[in-house]
């Protein structure tokens, strides 16, 4: 890939997300004294698929896409994770994201494994039409992979319910029948859950929440910056701003504003839809993405990518609180200089769990075609971040560990355990 070529094997082994994951994997599993072994097995992944598949463009070319499904870990239940569209994306991103799905559905103790896929490819520069036909073909390479049972996709970065929506409807043209539960994160009219779209965003707020009142930080009055204002961002932005937040700046992939009197959040959200970025925007000024991180705020919420706070930027972080919107958007090394400084985070696996909560309860709904309220969904969502958080406060209290340590000694601790339960085939 281009980015291999600009950057030393070294260089990729140290950002090396998939590397990282297991590192933590080692030492969860040596603290907990879990059995030999099984930190071997948690540390790869059980299937991995790579399809090279054509798509006819909208001048009569031909172009060749590469996809990834993984799965990392059906231990506990199906595999269970978005699908990523973005050009930058590789195995190791997806077969990290894989693995924390897997501890991000036992953290909030769902029935669920750990999978991801991806497709290279940058849907901004893709027709409607193209967008649906590399999506039917893609579905159509993963679909033996795939299924209600085994492995169920949602959407992720550059994904949304439209894509899910042709999925399962290419799935079900080849079962001959309407299979709801293949896909989550599907519009309302196809079996999608009320609630599915903010899950994420709701979830994070839940997490703000109780995690303020933890460290004495109230959201009424409490200044936020937002880093990614896609689905979670802008989600977790409007949901803030109305538990009487003040969300001073926000950015994307195009660049970043920032009003000290706070943003009229849903305003950003409908100039977003015109125009198709936060830049532009009035009242506010323009500021570069590095000032945003560094701006004094009480609550910052990272929702774009992986890595964004990483050594080169945490020392200039002055968030009293990090609210993990991404997955894997702080380094290992970021997480230590921001403990020393104090600053609490709710770590990924627990902050973000929202989604896959809702995709649960979606994919339930579907399986029974029985569908819940809005009000439903929101207050079981409620609980389970309640008790996940909960849970991760009091060991990482107990054994005098960050909230992100507590989080995988949850998550690795069930997963192994449920590995032992069953045993090793034959
Ligand atoms: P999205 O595509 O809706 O939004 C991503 C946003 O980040 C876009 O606005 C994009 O412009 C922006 N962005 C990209 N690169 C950026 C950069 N370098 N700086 C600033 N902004 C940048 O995606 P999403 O679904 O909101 O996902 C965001 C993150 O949340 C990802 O890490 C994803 O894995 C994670 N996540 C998503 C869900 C979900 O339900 N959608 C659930 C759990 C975790």
């Amino acid at each position: 890939m281009a980015r291999m070529d600009t950057i030393t094997s070294r260089e990729r082994e140290e950002t090396n997300p998939f590397v990282e994951v297991g590192k933590r994997i080692d030492a969860v599993c040596h603290r907990l004294k879990i059995r030999e072994g099984i930190n071997a097995r948690l540390k790869v992944c059980e299937r991995e698929l790579i399809v090279n598949f054509p798509v006819r463009m909208d001048d009569d070319s031909l172009v060749i896409f590469t996809g990834y499904r993984v799965q990392h870990n059906d231990t506990r239940g199906p595999g269970k994770g978005g699908i990523r569209y973005h050009p930058d994306v590789d195995l190791d991103d997806t077969r990290a994201l894989a693995a924390l799905m897997t501890f991000k559905s036992a953290v909030v103790n769902i029935p669920y494994g750990g999978a991801k896929g991806a497709v290279v490819c940058n849907p901004r520069t893709l027709s409607i039409g193209e967008l649906e036909r590399l999506t039917r073909r893609y579905a159509s390479e993963i679909s033996l992979f795939i299924g209600p049972e085994k492995d169920i996709p949602a959407p992720d970065v550059g994904t949304n319910p439209q894509i899910m929506a042709w999925i399962m409807d290419t799935y079900s043209m080849t079962k001959g029948y309407s299979v709801l539960g293949v896909v989550t994160g599907k519009p309302l009219e196809i079996g999608g859950s009320r609630g599915r779209l903010e899950a994420t965003g709701r979830g994070c707020v839940i997490c703000a929440r109780l995690a303020g009142k933890h460290i004495g930080l109230d959201l009424n009055g409490a200044s936020v910056v937002v880093q990614g204002f896609g689905n979670v961002g802008a989600i977790s932005a409007k949901l803030l701003a109305r538990e009487g937040g003040k969300v001073i700046a926000v950015n994307d992939s195009t660049g970043a504003i920032h009003n000290a009197k706070g943003l009229d959040v849903e305003a950003v959200m409908r100039h977003k839809a015109e125009s198709g970025s936060v830049v532009g925007y009035r009242p506010a000024e323009a500021i570069g993405s590095t000032d945003l991180l560094a701006l004094q705020c009480d609550i910052l919420v990272p929702a774009a990518l992986e890595q964004q706070i990483n050594e080169g930027n945490a020392a200039s972080i002055k968030a009293r609180m990090i609210v993990e919107g991404a997955n894997g958007p702080t380094t290992a090394e970021a997480t230590r200089i921001l403990r020393d400084k104090g600053v609490f985070i709710v770590p990924d696996i627990l902050a973000n769990a929202g989604g896959v909560v809702v995709s649960y309860f979606e994919w339930v709904q579907g399986l029974q075609s029985f569908f819940w309220t809005e009000e439903e969904v929101n207050q079981r969502l409620q609980h389970v971040m309640d008790d996940a958080f909960h849970e991760v406060l009091e060991i990482s209290q107990r054994e005098k560990v960050d909230m992100r340590e507590a989080a995988y000694m949850l998550a690795i601790g069930r997963v192994a355990n449920a590995m032992m339960i069953r045993g090793i085939y034959p």
